[in-house]
This record gives C-alpha cells, sequence and structure tokens, in this order.
C-alpha cells in the first residue's frame, strides 16, 4: 500500500495491523511500537487521512445529488432520443470533419508559405510532412471539394518543379 522499501522489519510487520487498528480493533503491542516510531506513526496517519477521504468520496450526499442524478437521467433521455435519429447523430462528426480537414488545408498552406520561404531542405521537410499528414488519417467529409491529398501532392509536384 505504501511504497517504502527502506522501512524496518519490524514496521512492515506493524503495517499490515493499520487497517484493523484504524478501524478500532485494540493493539497494545502497535501502541508502543507507535510510541517510539515516528514513522509508523507517519504512516498511520497517511492511511487515516487516506481512508477519511475515501469515506467522504462515498457517503452519499443528500439533496445536491439528488438533483444531479435528475440532471443526468435527464441527459441520458436525452441523448437516447436524439440516437433513434442518425442524421442528427452524426450531424456534428460531419461539422467536426469538415473542420478538421479546412484546419489542416490551411495549416499545410502556411507551412508550404513557411518551407519555401525559410526552409533550405524543402523537398525532406515536404516528404515528410507527407508521411505523417496522409488522407487516411484524416476524416473526411463526403462533399469536400478538395482533399488534403490533392493539396498535398500539387504542393509537391510544385515544390519539385523549381
Ligand atoms: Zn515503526
Amino acid at each position: 500500500m505504501f511504497n517504502k522499501p527502506n522501512l524496518p522489519k519490524e514496521c512492515r510487520k506493524f503495517e499490515s495491523r493499520f487497517e484493523d487498528y484504524l478501524g478500532g480493533v485494540p493493539d497494545s503491542e502497535l501502541d508502543a511500537h507507535l510510541a517510539g516510531c515516528g514513522d509508523c506513526r507517519m504512516l498511520l496517519q497517511d492511511s487515516r487521512l487516506a481512508g477519511d477521504l475515501l469515506r467522504e468520496a462515498w457517503e452519499p450526499a443528500s439533496e445536491p445529488s439528488r438533483a444531479f442524478l435528475a440532471n443526468v437521467m435527464a441527459r441520458i433521455h436525452q441523448e437516447e432520443a436524439r440516437a433513434k435519429s442518425p442524421a442528427a447523430f452524426w450531424a456534428p462528426l460531419e461539422f467536426l470533419a469538415s473542420r478538421l480537414s479546412l484546419t489542416a488545408a490551411v495549416l499545410l498552406l502556411a507551412l508550404s508559405v513557411y518551407l519555401v520561404g525559410f526552409a533550405p531542405q524543402r523537398d525532406v521537410a515536404l516528404n515528410s510532412i507527407r508521411t505523417e499528414l496522409s488522407a487516411s488519417d484524416i476524416p473526411q467529409p463526403p462533399s469536400d471539394p478538395v482533399s488534403n491529398e490533392e493539396v498535398l501532392q500539387s504542393l509537391a509536384e510544385r515544390n519539385n518543379g523549381r
């Protein structure tokens, strides 16, 4: 439970009894050991704190939790209703995909400007970008007029022509 590799053997023996001790089981031997061992007192304090935190996390709060649960149930019903119409489910995904490819295209444009202007080994750089950003990695919306692959190809051709 506690990662203390250089804890004396005697302390390890007591460490396994902390849980019962904290649970209220009397242990006079452990009491005596704690009186003379600061390490174990600290460990015991740590495990008591951990136990308190755990109990707090598990303890059901009264009013806010009921409101929260109602909220969650309402959300689940909403999602269920949405899941029944496939178009409504796919719409945000398609939007995200179109946003993604647009962003990728803008990024590539900016990169190509940078590479043409500043980088001395632009062939190598462009080729490495090309392998990183293949079209299969980026979700494609069905109605995208220019795919990323085409953009990359035209960029690479233009670059090789120079
Ligand atoms: Zn000890």
